[in-house]
């Protein structure tokens, strides 16, 4: 066995997991495909119960020291809505503007701050399971290799690869204006 845990995919969501196993004391190998950090905006920033349960980690002050507006902000993008939180006197939703390539950063530096590897360029490529093990099969700058733990663990998006190689549906229905989903199978994004 090569590691305890592999965390595929080193978006918000992977970074977190690696921060959480880390505060375990599990030291996780995050395999990322991409080599760089997307700078594709995308959320733009947190909001509600959230920010709390970052307190509890002690990750909100990093985060509010990086934000890149006031904060709380007064005012927060909720779906299409824009609330306004200036009317309240204590408004029971805080907002946190911080775009997500700077979230990334700022996880995956806690990450790295808590023990866990993270591999960028590391395309995961196959997966095979046993009894006791893992394997992922993977793609990186110096060529294919293997690597085993105990737990694999599919952070890589909405389109998973993780997922559906391990057999896991995603059943649901998307709203007609989303195009092209659900997906035709494509090994690339
Ligand atoms: C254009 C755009 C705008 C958005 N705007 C908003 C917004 O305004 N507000 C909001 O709340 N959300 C927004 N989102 C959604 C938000 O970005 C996602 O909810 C969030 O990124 C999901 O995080 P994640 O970690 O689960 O997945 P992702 O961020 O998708 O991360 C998955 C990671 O896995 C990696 N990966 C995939 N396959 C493999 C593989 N085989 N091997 C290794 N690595 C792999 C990918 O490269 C990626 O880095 C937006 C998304 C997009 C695309």
């Amino acid at each position: 066995m090569d590691t305890e845990v592999i965390v595929v995919g080193a978006g918000p969501t992977g970074l977190m997991l690696a921060c959480e196993l880390g505060l375990a004391g599990v030291r996780p190998l995050v395999l990322e495909r991409q080599a760089e950090r997307s700078d594709t905006p995308k959320a733009g920033g947190l909001g509600g119960q959230v920010l709390e349960l970052l307190r509890h980690r002690g990750l909100l002050e990093r985060f509010e020291a990086a934000c890149t507006g006031p904060a709380p902000a007064p005012k927060f993008p909720f779906g299409g809505i824009h609330l306004d939180l200036t009317g309240l006197a204590d408004p029971p939703l805080r907002a946190l503007p911080l775009p997500q390539q700077r979230l990334e950063e700022l996880l995956e530096q806690r990450a790295d701050e808590l023990g866990a590897e993270v591999r960028r360029g590391h395309r995961v490529t196959g997966i095979r399971q046993d009894g006791t093990a893992v394997t992922a099969e993977v793609l990186g700058p110096d060529g294919p290799y293997r690597v085993s733990a105990r737990y694999l663990v599919g952070c890589d998006g909405a389109r998973s690869q993780v997922r559906e190689r391990a057999g896991i549906a995603f059943p649901g229905t998307a709203y007609p204006e989303v195009t092209g989903w659900p997906r035709s199978p494509s090994p690339t994004r």
